[in-house]
């Protein structure tokens, strides 16, 4: 190994929840409406307002927490954190503290590229809590101001906080993408990174091994404002170099600084210094005294629990055992969603072969999808068309390279796989004249049969060519199974 160190991360990912109104009072939560036009006096803090808590917001956190196997607190509560900001107007944030809704669960994470074992990494909690405004710093327009938007404020958060058991890069980015993924599946967010509706900080350092048996830890340092999963894994190689150099200047260790918070900068491909971290005391927390605690039982749990369909590395196991299809194929098709899988699914049945099926969906039916900017349920060819095709090429019609063809006709045309045939005049050549084709083949280029003959398999292919000109409805996959028969009983 040529790293002389273990890099160790751990995520907080702050998930916006898809409920059409906020967490405590009834303004939408729409995105990208004029700035201000959506609040009240509960999410402005106004004296004398009183929060409600939105049921819907808590259901989907629910939900959520179990699909990540959370454990389920049968008493969870508010609590109160203050900082001051000017876009947080009542001066605290409504988080949860020391008794968050749902702790101790895990996410498995798996490479179908097989550069990582596939691992379970824990998660220590996930709570709900208020968003915070929007402020807009407008040095790059030449203006000086800031200006406030709080349309976002008290908008449903969920934070998810990972046990630091991440260990590459590559790792954090398998975790994000695994736990975006639930997230679409499970409909409790967009996931939208641009809108803010997923945002990722990561908490990173390294485990160094020295010469005496003691293994040195840095200092951890918080990564903000990483804006892509790309970006995640570039902020962390970066920092793992910058904080090993920083460890072979200053051997400082961790616990003898104050954590640091650094930002992302995507342009210039560098963290930089941004403050020391608050310890938790700073903020003063304590019980919400306008919000009542929350009980859940058993038995809601369950009910969640039972209404959670497949969660997606279910889902990729089930078409791998059902399908015999590569982890490769199962996790693009998953990745594409439930319309995509559906489509495979019925594909793979009409035609029992869930391996050609995999074949067409992944190579050619969502390249051609993506090429077209459509969606799998827009997709010209539905999958009962797309089967009798192939069931065409299973039957000796003609071969995959013909199908190909026919297929982009389909999608162009829109018409079915007996249409195209019948137009361009494609028929199935009978066999024995398919037989009686070779026969003259051969007679006419002894040279070819004396390859084969000899060994070279591959002369045969001159001999296709030759077919296919002769009559463009050959299967050549057939055409060189009879010639190769043929020539092995000259002998
Ligand atoms: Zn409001
Ligand atoms: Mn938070």
């Amino acid at each position: 190994m040529s790293i002389p160190y273990t890099i160790v991360v751990g995520l907080e990912v702050h998930v916006q929840l898809l409920t059409q109104s906020k967490l405590f009072c009834g303004c939408p939560t729409t995105f990208g409406a004029p700035p201000n036009t959506q609040v009240c006096p509960v999410c402005l803090g106004l004296p004398g307002s009183l929060p409600v808590m939105n049921r819907r917001a808590f259901e989907l956190a629910l939900r959520t927490a179990v699909a990540l196997n959370c454990e389920i607190a049968p008493f969870t509560k508010w609590d109160r954190k203050q900082y001051y900001y000017p876009d947080l107007p009542k001066g605290y944030q409504i988080s949860q503290y020391d008794l968050p809704f749902s702790f101790d669960g895990w996410l498995e994470i798996s490479d179908a590229k097989e550069r990582f074992e596939a691992k379970r990494i824990g998660i220590i909690r996930a709570h709900l809590e208020e968003d915070a405004g929007k402020s807009m710093h407008d040095e790059a327009a030449g203006r000086a101001d800031s200006r406030i938007d709080l349309n976002r404020t008290g908008s449903p958060l969920l934070e998810i906080v990972s046990q630091p058991d991440i260990r590459s890069p590559l790792e954090a980015k398998a975790f994000l993408t695994e736990l975006r993924l639930l997230l679409l599946y499970l409909e409790v967010s967009d996931c939208n990174m641009q809108e803010g509706s997923l945002r990722v900080d990561a908490n990173v350092n390294l485990h160094i091994p020295l010469p005496d048996g003691h293994i040195a830890k840095t200092p951890i340092v918080e990564i903000k404002n990483v804006n892509s999963f790309r970006a995640v894994e570039r902020a962390i190689s970066y920092e793992a170099e910058r904080q090993y150099q920083l460890w072979e200047e200053t051997r400082q260790e961790l616990g003898t600084v104050p954590k640091q918070t650094r930002g992302w900068d995507d342009e210039a491909n560098v963290t930089r210094g941004q403050r020391h971290k608050e310890e938790s005391s700073d903020y003063r927390y304590f019980p919400d005294p306008d919000l009542t605690p929350v009980t859940v039982t058993e038995e809601q749990v369950q009910k969640v629990r039972e209404a959670i369909g497949e969660t997606p590395s279910e889902l990729r196991r089930r078409l791998e055992v059902t399908h015999g299809i590569s982890a490769y194929d199962s996790e693009v098709l998953v990745n594409q969603g439930p319309a995509a899988i559906e489509y495979f699914v019925e594909l793979a049945e009409r035609i029992r072969d869930g391996k050609s099926a995999a074949n067409w969906v992944t190579q050619d039916v969502l390249r051609v999808m993506h090429d077209r900017g459509g969606t799998i349920e827009s997709f010209p060819i539905p999958a009962v068309g797309l089967a009798d095709l192939i069931g065409r090429v299973q039957g000796g019609d003609f071969d995959t390279s013909k199908a190909r063809e026919i297929f982009a006709e389909m999608v162009e045309s829109g018409k079915t796989a007996g249409e195209v045939v019948a137009e361009k005049g494609i028929v199935k050549v009978d066999e024995s004249e398919l037989r009686e084709l070779c026969r003259e083949l051969l007679a006419a280029n002894p040279k070819i049969v004396a390859d084969v003959q000899a060994g070279k398999q591959a002369a045969a292919g001159n001999l296709i060519g030759q077919a296919k000109k002769r009559n463009p409805n050959v299967n050549p996959g057939r055409v060189k199974e009879i010639c190769l028969e043929l020539i092995q009983a000259m002998r």
